[in-house]
């Protein structure tokens, strides 16, 4: 039956829907397009950052808080329905959860894939948002996260593929969200004419392989007046996100011109040279 959601996102971790996906996601929200979520892990491994909790009782536990952090922020977006495809957070690349038996970037692909095949299948979403090919900072789950997604997209249509997993349901179009690397050095001019910190810039602006050039993104799209309902969305995970954290304190003028624009590449249909989607449904039904 179908849940009548047509925008789906995919993300590794419980506060990626809200980073680079939060803005999308708000102004789809408000649109009145019902839109979903699905998290591949429940975000256990990193520091945890609420000061109300003591961290080694934490712990333990930190999947579960998250999955709560996860739900209050996608309700603050609007989110229609939030999905977990059941994995761990394997760290960051060489941290010994990479080990582990449940970690996502060690799970099998066909398996992870039918998961998610599963997930398209019962909501039957039009178009899909997963990550760069190369996870934009390396994270393992940011790269599984897009050869799941790549997978299951494909398979979702195919009624020989996972025929247990539900009637065959084609999604018409595969995004990517992408960083854009011309960005830092004016994001980080308007912070220094402030006198604000610009250290998180750092590792982007030296790093000449972080993000890609403007012109090679399919979609720009206006989330300027949805940058306070990231902004709080962002604040709902608080073990996450510190309190005093750049991402929560930057003035709201230069929130907009840092978060106002989010960066899309389509991966199906491919597009033409210099082809650009005004709205991630231009041209759809
Ligand atoms: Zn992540």
């Amino acid at each position: 039956m179908a849940t009548g959601v047509r925008l789906l996102v995919v993300r590794p971790h419980p506060d990626d829907e809200s980073s680079a996906t939060g803005g999308i996601l708000a102004r789809y929200a408000a649109q009145g397009v019902p839109t979903a979520v699905v998290t591949c892990t429940r975000g256990e491994e990193g520091e945890i950052h609420d000061p109300d909790l003591d961290p080694v009782e934490a712990r333990p536990r930190l999947g579960a808080i998250r999955e709560q952090e996860l739900y209050a922020a996608c309700r603050i977006l609007g989110v229609a329905e939030v999905r977990l495809l059941g994995y761990r957070d394997s760290g960051m690349a060489g941290d010994p959860a990479n080990q582990h038996p449940d970690a996502f970037c060690n799970a099998d692909l066909t398996e992870a894939a039918g998961r998610l095949v599963r997930i398209i299948r019962e909501l039957q979403p039009q178009v899909v948002i997963t990550e760069n090919w190369d996870g934009s900072y390396g994270h393992p789950d940011h790269i599984m996260g897009h050869r799941v997604t790549r997978r299951a997209f494909f398979a979702a249509g195919d009624p020989h593929c996972y025929p247990d997993a539900g009637p065959p349901w084609r999604p018409q179009r595969l995004y990517a969200v992408v960083p854009v690397r011309d960005r830092w050095d004016e994001i980080a001019t308007l912070l220094e004419r402030e006198g604000l910190d610009t250290s998180f810039l750092e590792r982007r602006r030296r790093d000449p392989h972080f993000g890609i050039p403007k012109e090679q993104t399919t979609v720009q799209l206006d989330v300027s007046d949805y940058v306070e309902i990231q902004r709080q969305a962002l604040a709902a995970h608080r073990t996450q996100i510190p309190r005093d954290s750049w991402w929560l304190t930057i003035p709201h003028h230069i929130r907009r011109v840092a978060f106002g624009t989010a960066y899309l590449v389509r991966y199906f249909p491919a597009p033409a040279p210099g082809e650009r989607d005004a709205d991630l449904f231009a041209g759809l039904d």
